[in-house]
């Protein structure tokens, strides 16, 4: 196994976890961009986004599940929070196990470019 995220789910490198259900976990990005940084992944090896198909239904559900609730945790549900999914190595993405970025606790940018 030579993912990141599959040895975090795994328990075999550390992460400060903030959200946890039977498919999905949450922890915080080890290099934040903003007070609230937190990673919500599926505990299945998916790549990314587009590897999601309609038998993932289910999932998709857990993941916002995990969304709304890293969100209502930290406090910016209350203030504004951006989701972000980067899918390929053009859009920025670096670690090969679909994630989604919850960003928060400051004024946020208006630009996504
Ligand atoms: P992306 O560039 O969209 O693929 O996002 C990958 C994110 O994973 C980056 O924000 C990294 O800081 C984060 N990251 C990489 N390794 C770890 C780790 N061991 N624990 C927590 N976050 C990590």
């Amino acid at each position: 196994m030579d993912c990141i995220f599959c040895k975090i789910v795994a328990g075999t490198i550390p992460a400060k976890k903030v959200f946890e259900s039977d498919q999905v976990l949450a922890f915080e990005d080890i290099a934040k961009v903003a007070p609230v940084h937190v990673l919500v992944i599926p505990k299945r090896h998916i790549e990314s986004v587009l590897d999601l198909s309609p038998q993932d239904a289910e999932l998709l559900a857990a993941l916002q599940t995990g969304i709304t609730s890293v969100a209502q945790q930290t406090g910016v549900a209350g203030t504004g929070f951006r989701v972000v999914s980067n899918c390929g190595a053009s859009a920025g993405q670096s670690v090969f196990h679909l994630h989604y970025h919850v960003i928060g606790g400051r004024e946020l940018a208006l630009s996504l470019g």
